[in-house]
């Protein structure tokens, strides 16, 4: 997840919402390497609603305010019966359907380090052969510094690596003093919002999911290059490759050809792409239509690649699955303001059109653009037959789909961690494939705990989600669970 400056203010985007940004203001222009050493990052104002996303989690408290049901004892105690739910959401990318990680994350690192070679990048570093052991999902970037790092759950730096070495516990300590803390993962830790825009979000860059993993590479390779010659005191590295990423992913480029990501998956779906597992539709369909769940698609990508990748993955008729299906959502925004307008999308061109009258109410299985949370309840609460439907809300991005829903849509929530098969979680027989290459890495350590210490991904996910699952597969013979926070068994490193 990062954050694109446009007009002087700051959209709330990750990689998946990138897949819908209308255009960008960044150059392709060559540069100089001294050009690439010398440029120096500006501190942006933040913006009004910036300000206002930090009061609202404010006034819902910080990491630490999420509420579980304790015992007499005092230990916390965990409940979970899908059947409780009214209303079930699901994100689509890495939730619904999977991506074939290894070859997915080479092509995104092939196609950002094409474009900063593009940009006049030396090509010896960023060409040597793909590191996936340098990869994880949740390392944080210290942009300015050039660094890569990862944090306990009080924002201490657990480890960080400058141009892939590794900084010695007495750098980490000369750089960031003697408790290891860095002042924009401290705000991070205090309230993620002071992070995820604003004068902080140009330092610091969290690396989420499955589309950002392999930037912690890339810049690391850039950085090591431009160290080679004469080290700047400041980087601007991720200028650049945010320009890459918007090579990639910007929607238009999804249909004009100009994107090598969109190209590759386009010309080669099953090279890329995970068909879901049967039972997973039947599920969905048994949820909807014989259990009366109001169901629910709400997916950051626009329409042309959610239908792409849909289509591939669970069918032609994906959107028959669900009640209501919204694209391009800006995440984690729907959940938090509540008067963001709905789109009409063109189900024929697979593009969004016009904005929808505040006064027009939404329609059942009509497919929409944008939107929010509050109008979107107001629908699916009428399949619920209640004024006040418990929801759930299924994803795999920690801030996006478990912390943001929970935190300020009260929603109860399950993450999805492939993370846990590599800490010993056995396989179901109908998850065919694994990416332990991938999810593991013995330079970084467990995603959830190094040494002692609770990474900050894992009490998110203890703090925010009802469940945690390493793939939506496990969820379908899952009715109840009690007292229990990862499912089918916790990670060994728990
Ligand atoms: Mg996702």
């Amino acid at each position: 997840m990062f954050t694109f400056r446009k007009n002087n203010s700051y959209l709330f985007l990750n990689l998946e919402n990138l897949l819908f940004i209308t255009r960008n203001n960044y150059s392709t222009t060559q540069h100089t390497t001294t050009e690439l050493r010398n440029r120096r990052v500006p501190i942006q104002q933040t913006s009004n609603w910036i300000n206002q996303q930090k009061q609202n989690f404010q006034s819902h408290g910080n990491f630490s305010c999420r509420k579980r049901n304790m015992s007499s004892s005092g230990k916390t105690t965990q409940h979970f019966n899908i059947f409780d739910y009214d209303i079930i959401g699901f994100d689509l990318d890495c939730t619904l359907l999977r991506y074939n990680l290894q070859e997915m994350i080479p092509l995104e690192y092939t196609c950002l380090s094409n474009s900063l070679q593009r940009k006049g990048y030396p090509s010896d570093k960023l060409n040597q052969p793909l590191n996936l052991d340098f990869l994880q999902k949740g390392l944080i970037l210290d942009a300015f510094k050039g660094n890569v790092i990862k944090l306990d759950k009080n924002g201490t730096i657990l480890k960080a690596f400058h141009g892939e070495a590794a900084i010695s516990d007495e750098e980490i300590e000369r750089i960031y003093g003697s408790e290891r803390k860095w002042i924009a993962s401290s705000e991070f830790i205090k309230n993620p919002m002071n992070t995820w825009n604003g004068p902080y979000a140009e330092q610091m860059r969290t690396l989420l999911d499955y589309f950002d993993i392999p930037i912690s590479l890339v810049m690391s390779r850039a950085v090591a290059s431009l160290n080679q010659t004469n080290p700047p005191s400041e980087y601007r590295v991720w200028d650049d490759i945010l320009a890459g990423l918007f090579e990639m992913y910007k929607r238009e480029n999804f249909h004009d050809g100009s994107s090598e990501y969109f190209e590759a998956l386009k010309n080669n779906p099953e090279k890329y792409l995970l068909k879901t597992d049967p039972k997973v539709i039947e599920w969905l369909k048994d949820l909807k239509e014989v259990k009366g769940k109001a169901l629910f698609l709400l997916t950051g990508s626009d329409i042309s690649f959610a239908n792409f990748t849909a289509s591939y993955a669970l069918g032609e008729n994906w959107r028959d699955l669900f009640d209501s299906v919204v694209c391009y959502a800006k995440k984690p925004g729907f959940f938090v303001e509540n008067d963001r307008p709905f789109f009409r999308v063109d189900l024929e061109k697979l593009e969004e059109t016009e904005e929808i009258p505040r006064s027009e109410r939404l329609k059942y299985h009509t497919t929409y653009s944008q939107g929010c949370w509050s109008t979107l309840k107001d629908l699916l609460k009428e399949k619920s037959g209640t004024s006040e439907p418990k929801t759930l809300y299924v994803g795999d991005n920690l801030i996006q789909d478990v912390l943001c829903p929970a935190r300020f849509a009260n929603m109860d929530t399950v993450a999805i961690s492939e993370e846990m098969f590599v800490e010993g979680v056995p396989v179901k027989k109908e998850v065919k494939t694994v990416y332990n290459s991938v999810t593991s890495s013995s330079i970084w350590g467990s995603f959830y705990k190094l040494d002692d210490s609770e990474t900050i991904w894992y009490d998110i996910i203890k703090k925010y989600s009802k469940i945690c699952i390493p793939t939506i597969d496990y969820l379908v013979d899952l009715k109840q669970l009690e007292d229990a926070q990862f499912y089918p068994s916790p990670p060994k490193t728990n």
